[in-house]
């Protein structure tokens, strides 16, 4: 496993570091990249989102789609509904998520219910992404309610374990079927 949260002290509490900008949204996609690692760890497509409140990670969430059987079941819903349980409120007006991967229509939907205040993620994908991909929920005219999105933090890097999940499937599946999802030139492998 790549630990990304190596020196992050990610496991030692919920504090984030106090700085701003870049650097903050670095500081949470590389906790995001940790929760990708661990679905990765358990055979699930390797998408990883937390949501932070000022200082406080207070929701994880791993993708468990493989693991529960349910496609509800993404990294943005579960930390959704991990933030809501633990700030005991539906309304994470004063929150960001942050995701290795754009959000799809129904973590895109969910966003939106929910009133984050902001959407961070890190690949592009151009098969299912609703954040300006195929179509751009998460701020769509006629909704009351838009986010601010940052886009590409780390993006790299969260491409990067995608690619490294779906060749190491094909290689032991020897799925061919798998080949669209792997491929290299791009950051959109995703049927989660
Ligand atoms: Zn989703």
């Amino acid at each position: 496993m790549h630990d990304y949260a190596a020196g992050y002290g990610v496991n030692a509490g919920c504090g984030l570091p106090d700085v701003s900008g870049a650097g903050r949204d670095e500081y949470c996609m590389r906790l995001a990249l940790h929760e990708a690692e661990r679905a990765f760890d358990a055979g699930d497509v390797p998408v990883g989102a937390i949501v932070a409140k000022g200082n406080s990670v207070v929701g994880r969430g791993s993708n468990r789609t493989v693991r529960d059987q349910d496609p509800t079941a993404h990294a943005e819903m579960l930390a959704l509904r991990d933030a809501a349980r633990a700030l005991g409120t539906w309304r994470l007006d004063d929150c960001t998520l942050t995701v290795t991967l754009e959000p799809c229509a129904m973590c895109a939907g969910a966003l939106v219910l929910s009133r984050i205040q902001r959407v961070v993620f890190g690949a592009w994908d151009d098969k299912s992404g609703m954040a300006g991909s195929i179509h751009d929920l998460l701020r769509h005219p006629r909704l009351n309610h838009r986010p601010q999105v940052t886009s590409g933090v780390l993006a790299d890097d969260a491409a990067s374990v995608l690619r490294r999940f779906f060749r190491q499937r094909r290689g032991l599946t020897g799925d061919d079927a798998v080949e669209s999802h792997s491929r290299t030139d791009d950051h959109s492998p995703v049927d989660r």
